[in-house]
């Protein structure tokens, strides 16, 4: 542990973030307010490859780390001297990602005689509630859920967090990449499903959801990929047109590293892998519903049978080429709507009954997936029937990964006089501290 300077309440800290594809720096005081962020993002370019390259991310970071951390200084009006520490995330993540920003935390430390603290990437997440919401202190009860990561936490002050569910597979983000991905919606899939579901019947395909006796709060994502997959190779069938490929999500990382896509060269959307593969087996089938059977949509209020308004276009450009490759569209929009409810029912079900279970009179969003549009709008409408609990769901821009969550989450380590050393090394895997 590193001492350069005393402990103390009040803090202007310098933040840095490369745990995945985006390079980001940002300036906080207190852990409260936002100087300056900048984020700069490769997505664009992992999106040739369908998922995100390791290398590929680890070269950028090089290139725009030290740009990036400039400009997050000089918006901020500030200079490195005028920081009382440098936080940087050091796990989980992609290692080579990690390791550039770190390199660059230490090195600007050393330089500097500041501190370093290191952050874990979860908790970030967490806190970066704190920055949107002055009024926001522990206890509450925590969903973080993103490309690796789908947990409740019981979040007692701001550095003890008690783990109360988690996904016992895939996590969230993961899911909704990788059938994104064999769906044709190219990457990044979370995004482009949240609007590609718009205007689908979410209750025309009823997709498994898993539940636990041994865990009330856990999640599990792999049989409802599955059962996505065989729905679409049912479908394909009845229409005489090749199976797509088990495996066709291929390449996503294990929980804690989202990674790279398994393919080498650009990923333009192909047709399916001609194999003989029948639908594989387990983890629940999705189940078609005759529309007479079902309700206009209470999300859409789209009425079974009746024309649908087209899908809007995700952030970032059109949809990736042809959904389904060749499905009709109709049913690829009951398809991602029914899909996105079934992850977004297993989220809410389990984050509301944790904090019914164990009181603390408020439910935190965090991470990537909380800025999906059913999901927010489901807690809103669930929380909004709990008396005496009241939601905190920050701003997409706040959801997704950025370094003001690093440096809002390092005021209280600073405030604690808990500095790192700078021998700190990158935690592709690192637990929650
Ligand atoms: P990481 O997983 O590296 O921590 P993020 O916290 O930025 O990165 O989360 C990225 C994940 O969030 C991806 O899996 C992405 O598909 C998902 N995601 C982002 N926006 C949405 C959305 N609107 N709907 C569903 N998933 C989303
Ligand atoms: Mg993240």
């Amino acid at each position: 542990m590193s001492s350069y300077v005393s402990p103390r309440a009040s803090s202007c800290i310098l933040g840095i973030e490369t745990s995945c594809d985006e390079t980001s720096a940002a300036v906080v005081m207190d852990g409260r307010r936002l100087l300056s962020s900048v984020v700069f993002s490769q997505m664009d370019e992992h999106a040739a490859y369908g998922g995100v390259v390791p290398e590929i991310a680890s070269r950028r970071h090089v290139e725009a780390i030290i740009p990036v951390i400039g400009e997050a200084l000089a918006r901020a009006g500030m200079e490195l001297g005028g920081v009382d520490a440098i936080a940087v995330t050091y796990g989980p993540g992609l290692a080579g990602a990690l390791l550039v920003g770190l390199s660059a935390a230490k090195g600007l430390a050393l330089a500097a005689g500041k501190p370093l603290i290191g952050v874990h990437h979860v908790c970030a997440h967490i806190c970066a509630n704190y920055l949107e919401f002055g009024d926001l202190e522990p206890p509450f009860t925590a969903l973080a859920v993103s490309g690796g990561h789908s947990h409740i936490y019981r979040v007692r002050d701001r550095r003890t967090f008690e783990l109360m569910g988690r996904t016992r597979d895939d996590a969230a983000g993961e899911a909704f990449d990788k059938v994104a991905r064999a769906a044709g919606l190219g990457y990044p899939g979370g995004p482009r499903m949240d609007a590609a579901a718009r205007g689908g019947d979410p209750d025309a395909i009823r997709f498994p959801r898993a539940r636990f006796a041994d865990g009330p709060y856990d999640f599990s994502f792999s049989g409802v990929k599955t059962a996505a997959l065989n729905c679409l190779n049912r479908e394909r069938q009845k229409l005489a047109l090749a199976p797509i490929a088990v495996g066709a999500w291929a390449g996503s990382a294990p929980d804690g590293a989202r990674a790279e896509p398994g393919a080498a060269q650009p990923h333009a959307p192909a047709p399916p892998a001609l194999t003989a593969s029948a639908p594989i087996a387990g983890g629940g089938a999705a189940t078609p519903v005759p529309s007479a059977a079902r309700p206009p949509s209470p999300e859409t209020g789209h009425v079974p049978g009746a024309p649908r308004p087209p899908a809007a276009d995700p952030p970032g450009g059109g949809l990736c080429g042809d959904l389904g490759y060749g499905l009709p569209p109709a049913f690829m929009r009951d398809f991602f709507a029914g899909f996105q409810k079934a992850i977004v029912d297993a989220l809410v079900d389990n984050t509301i009954r944790a904090e019914m279970e164990n009181r603390t009179g408020r439910i935190v969003l965090a991470g990537g997936v909380a800025a999906n549009s059913l999901l927010r709008a489901r807690f809103a409408e669930e929380a909004a029937k709990l008396p005496g609990v009241a939601l905190y769901c920050p701003p997409p821009q706040l959801c997704t990964d950025n370094a003001a969550m690093v440096a809002c989450a390092a005021h209280g380590k600073f405030a604690a006089g808990e500095f790192s050393p700078l021998t700190l090394n990158a935690s592709p895997g690192a637990a929650m501290p």
